[in-house]
């Protein structure tokens, strides 16, 4: 087996995976592959070819309307086998989390999710991810002849396309329909979110002391153009909903600017916003465990920082 193959449904994730694959399969000695699956999907062909991937493999088969993960899990088997991939790579978004156990057992391969690094030790790819509730970082290995990682968004950092065209190849796949029927699509009530894109981060944990207070973070917010996130404690006092958590329960974030308003700091949060390129924090508890993340911090009571910030941000 001669093959990295790459794989995820959000095309941002697909970049990142090829760029990164490109520097792993060279220094193995493989070849990348890349799927592209669904409707559209040879529109994206070209772009993970720049990026490094030597083979496309591109099917808009009907079956793949929708991109059931059952189906998706068996169009990448075929194509696994096809391009003699020793190593999977997937994004692990809530569908590529369903998608690397499913394709894992239709490959006989040892499967990781949630992986937030894979690295290359002794001539292997092992991935790490957060044990024992985020308080550690394990580093595993899969020894399966086919191993397959799904990667949280922003593992990779994408660069300048430098690689050839890679060809593309249109695999001749045998697909069933889904087993699985949609009978209604509604939209989700509320304004969702996606604090894993977001370039700003506002969060606030308990140190809101009152419902109403919330809007003093999003007014924080809005000054700063960044998203709010909040640490699980507010969504469990159903004051914000539960797309905004941040942590090991919520969405892992990489923003250039996270400012902790009223957070302790504690690990299940922290392991959120690890990647964050610089941490700013606002607590009245000088011991605060947050402050040893920060890279900025003020002491002091965010009902007076707050509004000071924001009289600041709005004479700029
Ligand atoms: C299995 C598991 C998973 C979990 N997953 C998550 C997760 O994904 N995300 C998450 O966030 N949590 C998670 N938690 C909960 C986590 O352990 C903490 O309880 C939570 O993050 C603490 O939230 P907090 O900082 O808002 O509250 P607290 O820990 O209560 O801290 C409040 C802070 O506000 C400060 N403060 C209070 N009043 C003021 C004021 N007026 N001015 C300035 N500062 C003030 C206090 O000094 C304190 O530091 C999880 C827990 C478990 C067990």
């Amino acid at each position: 087996m001669t093959d990295i193959l790459v794989y995820s449904e959000k095309h941002d994730i697909a970049r990142e995976l090829a760029f990164k694959g490109k520097e792993f399969a060279a220094a193995l000695g493989l070849s990348l592959s890349a799927a592209v699956l669904g409707a559209g999907a040879g529109d994206k062909a070209a772009e993970l070819g720049a990026l490094g991937a030597d083979r496309v493999f591109v099917s808009d088969d009907p079956a793949l309307e929708g991109l059931q993960t059952d189906v998706v899990a068996e169009a990448l088997a075929q194509i696994a086998r096809e391009a003699g991939a020793s190593y999977v790579l997937l994004g692990s978004t809530r569908r590529g989390k369903e998608l690397a156990p499913r394709l894992a057992q239709k490959l006989g391969a040892g499967c990781v999710t949630d992986a937030n690094a894979v690295s290359l030790v002794d001539g292997a790819l092992l991935a790490s991810r957060y044990a024992f509730g985020g308080a550690t970082l394990a580093q595993e290995a899969v020894d399966t002849p086919t191993k397959v990682f799904a990667v949280m968004p922003k593992a990779f950092e994408v660069g300048t396309p430098t690689a050839g065209a890679g060809s593309v190849v249109t695999p001749a796949l045998s697909l069933a329909p889904s087993a699985v029927k949609v009978v209604d699509r509604r939209p989700k009530e509320g304004q969702s979110v996606d604090l894993s894109a977001a370039e700003r981060i506002v969060g606030i944990g308990r140190g809101i002391g009152k419902r109403e207070d919330v809007s003093m973070g999003e007014e924080l917010a809005r000054a700063l153009g960044a998203e709010l996130g909040a640490t699980k404690g507010l969504a469990d006092f159903q004051w914000v909903s539960e797309d905004r958590i941040i942590g090991l329960s919520g969405a892992k974030t990489s923003p250039e600017l996270y400012l902790a308003v009223g957070i302790s700091g504690q690990i299940q949060h922290t392991v959120g916003i690890s990647s964050a390129k610089l941490i700013a924090a606002v607590n009245k508890d000088k011991d605060a465990p947050i402050f040893q993340l920060a890279d900025y911090g003020i002491v002091g009571d965010i009902y007076q920082v707050v509004p000071a910030l924001l009289e600041k941000l709005k004479a700029l």
